[in-house]
């Protein structure tokens, strides 16, 4: 059975790269029926931010990543009773509640000699690279001045308590090969990499080190994660020997880029980068897995819009690619207003009214029907949750007629016959419907002998103060009738 980790340093909040992660691996558990964890490696205590647990968890349930085994028991789609027997038999998902485990560990690699305590100061070690960078080397290791004492020499100083941290000892001239679902066939030499340490002089175990005791433990089979972490594969490799465990399938996901091919970052320009972001603004969850699920992967076909069951059935791990990928705002916005229209009335309704800016719009007294009609004239037009706020102006405030209406006004010239006659079949309009608005314009048009763009255009500015918009006739409808007519007076000025 398949079993894949999504495994985040709580150092900060979920953002587009690492939820990228979390999606594949999600998918790709999924598809094959199998179990999808998160693992929170918080080993690095100094870099630990306090509410990132809350936004990895909150953020990946908003978008439906929602693991099997994780530290979040209620929200896990396993009964109570199944989640005690797994959690029982991989132990914790969170790397602090088992740094014993990891010191067990190394202890047993010190006893074999595949590991030793190092009694070096970081002065010492400092000293020693610029020593070895002085004499030209450009990548110094470890000097194994440690590796190299005698027993004597090290009881002595553990008698004296001198701080030390256990070190793994990289074996000579051995290669190391793994079969990256992502790159292929990939090599690492021994030689390129020094001794390192697997537990800190305050007793906590690496990255590199608990990585692959929490792999082993909690049996992942298949790793997918981003490509920075290809440079720690060989030191992981390293571990998995050094305990005659075997190692999982690897693939190293190609790095997201923005659009000037730097690597994703929240300093890249307008792309927003962390999902908060997203839902602040006022993106559907599904749109923004559905992206996402498009960065470095693609389905066999050509549609781009799919749904999260869709994306499990079609997830197909030979179809990573190979090549960066780029991050598209635009693109990411198209989607999401496709979601927009293809999501029920109610749905959007429901969606949309937390985006309205109370300070801007007074919503007090409003008639829900009303203000629900005016909110869904918009469903088809927004690309995100918070432009709504850009339409309602008209409808709730005295607003400017416009530059570029003006300017349309302008191009188009006479009118003025048209908007007369307009304003008075309007006034005189009995049963306020938008069919009877339709005909209205209509009929205005014919007797000003005004059609097409010449009879649209100027009835659409002088009612509505603006030269774009929705169906003419329903917005009309929805301002009523004094409001226009008010509209009417102050664009004639
Ligand atoms: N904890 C690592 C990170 O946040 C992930 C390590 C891994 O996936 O192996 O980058």
């Amino acid at each position: 059975k398949y079993r894949l980790r999504y495994a985040p340093s709580p150092t900060g909040y979920l953002h587009i790269g690492n939820t990228r992660t979390a999606l594949m691996d999600y998918l790709f558990a999924k598809h094959y029926d199998g179990d999808f964890i998160v693992r929170i490696e918080d080993t690095d205590i100094a870099r630990n931010v306090d509410d990132a647990i809350e936004s990895q968890f909150s953020n990946l349930m908003w978008l439906g990543i929602i693991p099997d085994e994780s530290i979040v028991e209620e929200q896990s789609p396993i009964t109570k009773e199944q989640y005690k027997e797994l959690s029982d038999k991989y132990g914790h998902y969170q790397q602090s509640m088992k740094f014993d485990r990891y010191v067990e560990l190394a202890e047993k690699l010190i006893h074999e000699r595949k590991a030793y305590k190092c009694f070096c100061t970081t002065d010492e070690l400092e000293k020693d690279r610029e020593e070895q960078e002085a004499k030209g080397n450009p990548s110094p290791q470890y000097n194994l001045k440690c590796f190299k004492l005698s027993k004597e020499e090290v009881k002595a100083k553990e008698e004296a308590g001198v701080p030390y941290s256990i070190r793994f000892h990289v074996p000579e001239n051995k290669e190391y090969i793994i079969n990256d679902l992502v790159r292929g066939e990939v090599k690492f030499e021994s030689e390129n990499i020094g001794d390192f340490v697997i537990v800190k002089q305050n007793g906590i175990a690496t990255y590199n080190f608990a990585v692959v005791v929490d792999d082993h433990d909690m049996e992942i089979t298949t790793v997918v994660r981003g490509e920075e972490h290809i440079s720690n594969t060989p030191r992981q490799l390293m571990i998995y020997d050094a305990f005659g465990w075997s190692y999982p399938e690897f693939a190293h996901l190609s790095l997201i880029v923005d659009e000037t091919h730097k690597k994703l970052s929240k300093r890249s320009g307008n792309a927003l980068f962390f999902i908060e972001q997203y839902r602040n603004q006022g993106y559907l969850p599904q749109a923004v897995f559905n992206y996402i699920a498009l960065l470095g992967w693609s389905p066999v076909g050509e549609q781009e819009i799919l749904s999260k069951e869709e994306l499990i059935a079609q997830f197909d791990e030979k179809r990573f690619s190979k090549s960066p990928s780029t991050f598209d705002m635009v693109k990411m916005k198209w989607i999401n207003s496709q979601y927009m229209k293809s999501i029920s009335e109610t749905e959007y309704l429901t969606f949309i009214k937390p985006f309205i800016d109370n300070s801007r719009f007074n919503l007090e007294n409003v008639d829900e029907n009303w203000l629900n009609q005016v909110l869904l004239l918009f469903k088809k037009e927004i690309e995100f949750g918070l432009q709504i706020n850009d339409h309602l102006d008209l409808f709730f405030n005295d607003i400017k007629v416009s530059e570029d209406a003006l300017n349309q006004l302008k191009e188009i010239g006479d009118y003025d016959n048209l908007i007369n006659i307009f304003e008075n079949n309007l006034t005189n309009i009995t049963d306020w419907t938008v069919d009877n608005i339709q005909q209205v314009i209509k009929t205005s048009g014919k007797e000003a002998d005004k059609k097409g763009k010449a009879m649209f255009m100027p009835i659409r500015i002088f009612a509505t103060k603006s030269e774009h918009g929705p169906s003419l006739a329903e917005v009309i409808y929805l301002l009523g009738k004094e409001k226009v007519l008010n509209n009417i007076k102050e664009v004639k000025g």
